[in-house]
């Protein structure tokens, strides 16, 4: 999105350097995501945004917000990182893995129904979440702990009780989300700056771990974004490794309980190259050590 803009390439380079290094990627099975057919864009997106996002400037720049550029391979990206959670709810679906963690960008859960914002073009995990369902899931749930409110995905199911929506965010932050405690189905946690890990796990449990048994999801999604980091650049929480890898070790036993282990994760924010890296690598470890 241009030089300087911290939603860069470096940042998939950081991840796949240090599961490199790490010896985690050769344990890795690793697809190449395909583009999203119009089909599965259409399940969440209006046609005319669609049409918008695939009709990318040839040269230069095309600013969408304040934040948000699109560049002449932004389509491609954009059609890619939805279809990389088509594939991964196919794969994990079919048996061939437990999680499938799609490290994509741009990332997704900014993006609404009829408009691109923060950074993010096609919501990724939501074009997902809606071929399960399309495939016939009755209950899903989508727990997101970017330290920005996943607006897009929350609004593109706000009134489809088959998807439980967790969130866990600064407030107040972009996108200035105002929760919607009327709505059963949304777990919104806000929660202040400098909010460090323990009162984090805490908030997790007391308001996220109820609500998922209660709904029983047959498959669950994570927007896995990493910028509620300590040392990320964007914001204010003050979460470590060890809290991703807490919670991912609570997702992958639930997931074993509830939803014969399957789990899709897409790849949000992020922002401090080595602590996005850690934090991956760190989230991942649980599923590895199965
Ligand atoms: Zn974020």
């Amino acid at each position: 999105m241009g030089v300087g803009h911290p939603e860069c390439p470096a940042r998939l380079r950081a991840i796949e350097s240090r599961l490199q290094r790490s010896g985690v990627l050769e344990r890795l099975q690793r697809l190449e995501a395909p583009r999203a057919s119009r089909e599965a864009l259409l399940r969440v997106h209006s046609a005319a945004h669609v049409d918008d996002v695939l009709d990318a400037p040839a040269s230069g720049y095309r600013q969408i917000d304040p934040d948000t550029l699109a560049n002449p391979h932004t389509a491609e990206a954009a059609q890619r990182a939805a279809g990389a959670a088509v594939l991964a709810v196919d794969t994990v679906q079919a048996g061939q893995a437990e999680l499938a963690f799609c490290a994509v960008r741009p990332p997704g859960h900014h993006a609404e129904y009829d408009h691109s914002m923060g950074f993010c073009f096609f919501d990724n995990l939501a074009v997902g979440a809606a071929h399960a369902l399309a495939g016939g899931l009755r209950r899903i749930a989508v727990v997101d702990f970017d330290v920005h409110y996943g607006n897009g995905t929350a609004n593109i199911f706000r009134n489809d009780p088959r998807v439980l929506v967790c969130n866990t965010y600064q407030s107040p932050l972009y996108p200035y989300w105002a929760s919607d405690a009327a709505n059963v189905h949304f777990v919104d946690v806000p929660l202040r700056a400098g909010t460090d890990g323990a009162a984090w796990r805490a908030a997790v449990e007391r308001a996220w771990f109820p609500a998922l048994e209660a709904h029983r999801p047959e498959l669950l999604f994570v927007s896995a974004g990493f910028d509620a980091h300590r040392d990320d650049p964007l914001a204010h929480l003050n979460l470590e490794a060890a809290d991703y890898a807490w919670l991912a070790a609570w997702l992958q036993a639930f997931a074993a309980r509830h939803c014969h282990g399957r789990v899709v994760a897409t790849l949000e924010g992020g922002y401090d190259l080595h602590a996005l890296a850690e934090s991956v690598e760190a989230f991942l470890q649980p599923f590895l050590e199965r």
